[in-house]
């Protein structure tokens, strides 16, 4: 029978998919990519018997190159992607008079809060797909172009510390040109299995490096997966767009942590650029209210519906109640990213290339068709993901 087990946000079940990873791996003519989300690598060691807070990422791309996969990546090369976009987009709202707070739209948990429960609020979140969607995009146009392979032959599986993202890669809206953005979603739980199930010897593997051209991210990739991590990686890229001047990577070290709302603001050229983190779905709803009722004067706020944001997703191994462990993952994250040489997105030189060769002008005509999307109002009542749903991804157009 189908595994099914519940969300910490309540809001899904997860559905189980390793038996379709299993069989796109050894289908006949077919380029299977996977691409690994942020806060994976922080926390896929806890199921090896890790300490909470290592950081395994080069045992993980050991791990995903023995299962069979043909190109190991990074959805944190996509979260520069999603950062160039979102901060162009923002730039643009506030030099342009457009709709502001812009609110981040990179978690589909809250998303789908919005959409049920906010209809006539769909159009302040930035059009941005998330992460793992921008990466399928591109690798089923830019990568296979590069590499002479029809799109239709390339497999794009994700492994993500979420379950809201299972529904999200079956969302109409998720493709390009005819092609799903990204086919099949595993948790960081299901990889564990997997690595298992292959009798893989983790501890005993040596570290591998991501494949290029999509395995190359910034600092700012990284924190995406803690509570404050996108809108501290948004504003230093939106800050040096606007100014045109290089400095030093802006650390907002006061949205950090798991706080339910936490605030900061910042001078960006003459204005005092006012942000907000929330995470966890209740605060979301409160400020979603707020800005409803003219209360909430913020220029950007950044909604993750997980508490501590992704490394706390539903889709991580279990922490039984033990917020220490969290904490860990955050402190890991910021780790990662103070190490990194490249600590911007706009900085990280494949993400110029991209642009350079593929995509024109962040925020432009091409960006637009293939990293944006839209909202759509939902029935109310309706927020869980069955098995039958998530089999027919193009049934609920
Ligand atoms: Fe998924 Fe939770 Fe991260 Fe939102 S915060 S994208 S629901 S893991």
């Amino acid at each position: 029978g189908q595994c099914v087990s519940v969300c910490p946000t309540a809001s899904l079940t997860e559905v189980h998919y390793i038996p379709d990873v299993w069989n796109a791996i050894n289908a006949e003519g077919k380029h299977v990519v996977v691409q690994t989300a942020p806060a994976v690598r922080v926390a896929l060691g806890e199921e090896f018997g890790y300490e909470p807070g290592t950081i395994v990422t080069g045992k993980m791309v050991a791990a995903l190159r023995s299962l069979g996969f043909d190109s190991v990546f990074d959805t944190d090369f996509a979260a520069d992607l999603t950062i160039m976009e979102e901060a162009s987009e923002f730039v643009h709202r506030l030099q342009h008079g457009g709709k502001l707070p812009i609110l981040t739209s990179c978690c589909p948990g809250w998303i789908q809060l919005l959409e049920h429960s906010f209809p006539d609020m769909l159009d302040i979140p930035s059009t941005c797909k998330s992460p793992h969607q921008m990466f399928g995009a591109i690798t089923k146009t830019y990568f296979a172009e590069k590499m002479n392979i029809n799109p239709k032959d390339i497999i794009v599986v994700s492994v993500m510390p979420c379950l809201a993202k299972k529904f999200e890669a079956h969302r109409p809206e998720m493709e390009y040109e005819g092609n799903r953005d990204v086919d099949i979603v595993i948790s960081t739980r299901e990889l564990a299995k997997m690595i298992k199930e292959a009798g893989i010897d983790f501890t005993s593997l040596e570290d591998e490096d991501f494949d290029n051209p999509l395995g190359v991210s910034s600092g700012a990739g990284d924190i995406f997966a803690a509570s404050g991590g996108v809108l501290e990686a948004a504003v230093r890229t939106a800050a040096e767009m606007v100014t045109g001047k290089a400095g030093e990577p802006i650390e907002f070290i006061d949205v950090r942590g798991y706080d339910g709302i936490k605030e900061a603001s910042i001078d960006i050229d003459g204005t005092n650029v006012k942000v907000a983190v929330t995470n966890g779905l209740g605060n979301a709803r409160k400020i979603l209210n707020d800005i409803k009722a003219g209360k909430a004067e913020y220029h950007i706020i950044e909604i993750m519906a997980c508490p501590g944001g992704c490394i706390g997703g539903g889709g991580q191994p279990y922490i039984h109640g033990d917020s220490d462990i969290l904490k860990k993952r955050i402190e890991a994250i910021y780790k990662e990213d103070a190490n990194k040489e490249l600590r911007k997105s706009h900085e990280n030189p494949y993400i110029k290339k991209l642009y350079d060769e593929y995509l024109g002008e962040p925020y432009g005509t091409k960006a637009h068709e293939m990293l944006h999307t839209h909202f759509t109002p939902k029935r109310s009542g309706i927020t869980h993901e069955t098995p039958n749903d998530v089999k027919k991804p193009n049934t609920d157009k």
